[in-house]
């Protein structure tokens, strides 16, 4: 077996940027590269459109897994537009993110082939639409005897490892009120729902400030709250009878969802506090564990600034919850979601350098 080399791995990159994969719609990328790793010799199992395929027996297992789909392009855009003509760089939707981990962690796994480092490598689909692939996965490498040790989470870090990641917790408050005509409503003393949603939005903001949900997380930081959407009445002369307003809360490891929305229900005095979902669970891995010292290292043999971080965005690391995992990947996550998103051709070089460097640091826990 001949090496693959950093060219054909740039080759790979292009072609699957070429290909359009909108999240749901990533069955002609999935199946060109079932079809792609065939050629190289590589079986593929396919769950959907996630596919998954493993190398060698020895060691502990790690699980490379990134996914396949993108955001809608922009306006004015079109998924599946590449532009390479800055030399080494390469412009398109989802080139990125998470593209170019995507490639960067085939060419490890075709590299590190050559030895027998066991490796399940995971390209999962439906991760910008709420994790559905690697929700999907998970179940199906238990029965399959690939349950990982550890795992990586291809996604652009710039090669930080992500050590801990928020959870999102959505929670809606109902309240209600008594449907009649506006310029009745004060003499027959009922309740405007509207007034009613005030008062209780009004009371958990003042709740937050006074610090109920307790101190920041050292490395994610503040629980955020924010109401998002709300709703209320149906016509501007009947007194409502109902409202509604969504909070999105992105939570850290403590306090769990159901604490948080304990805490906030003791404010609520006029409607009602319900958990919505609770799907997107926040995680943490132990920052002394070994495989983070690992990864670490892997990481700094390419970038030698590269340190752990906490990360505020969601990914399929949610779906890792009980594995030592990390996220990190070649590629910045400010350039991911954007119209002009792009990545440069040493990012991908290095990143695949770094997921190889990450099994053989693996390789001695
Ligand atoms: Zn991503």
């Amino acid at each position: 077996m001949t090496s693959f080399s950093d060219s054909a791995l740039l080759a790979l990159h292009r072609e699957i940027v070429a290909i359009p994969s909108v999240s749901g719609n990533e069955d002609q990328l999935c199946t060109f590269l079932c079809n792609w790793l065939a050629a190289k010799g590589v079986k593929t199992e396919r769950l959907g459109n996630t596919l998954y395929a493993v190398t060698g027996t020895s060691g502990p297992l790690v699980c490379f897994n990134s996914h396949l789909d993108t955001v809608p392009p922009a306006a004015g855009k079109v998924a599946g537009d590449i532009d390479v003509s800055k030399p080494g760089v390469v412009t398109g939707l989802g080139s990125n993110d998470a593209k170019a981990s995507v490639a960067a962690m085939i060419a490890a796994f075709l590299r590190l082939r050559e030895t027998s480092a066991h490796i399940v490598l995971t390209l999962v689909d439906r991760e910008e639409t709420g994790g559905r692939g690697a929700e999907a996965l998970m179940p199906e490498l238990r029965a399959r005897g690939l349950w990982p040790d550890f795992a990586i989470i291809g996604e652009p870090t710039n090669l930080d490892i992500a050590i801990a990641q928020k959870g999102l917790l959505i929670l809606e408050l109902v309240a209600k009120g008594e449907a009649c005509h506006a310029a009745h409503r004060h003499a027959l003393g009922v309740d405007n729902a509207i007034r009613n949603i005030a008062r209780d939005l009004t009371a958990i903001d003042d709740a937050l400030t006074a610090g109920v949900l307790g101190k920041p997380h050292p490395l994610l930081g503040e629980i955020t709250v924010e109401p998002t959407m709300i709703n209320g009445g149906t016509a501007r002369n009947v007194n409502p009878a109902s409202a509604n307003c969504f909070f999105d809360i992105r939570v850290n490891p403590t306090p769990t969802p159901a604490e948080i929305t304990e805490r906030l229900r003791k404010y609520v005095k006029n409607g009602e506090l319900k958990i919505f979902s609770e799907r997107l669970q926040p995680y943490e891995v132990d920052s002394e564990h070994p495989f983070v010292a690992a990864a670490l290292r892997a990481a700094r043999a390419v970038n030698s600034e590269a340190k752990t971080f906490g990360s505020r965005g969601l990914s399929d690391l949610v779906f890792f919850r009980g594995i030592p995992a990390v996220k990190a990947g070649p590629g910045i996550t400010e350039r991911s979601h954007t119209p002009d998103e792009f990545v440069l051709e040493s990012e991908i070089i290095k990143g695949a350098c770094f997921f190889e460097n990450v099994v053989r640091e693996a390789s001695n826990i």
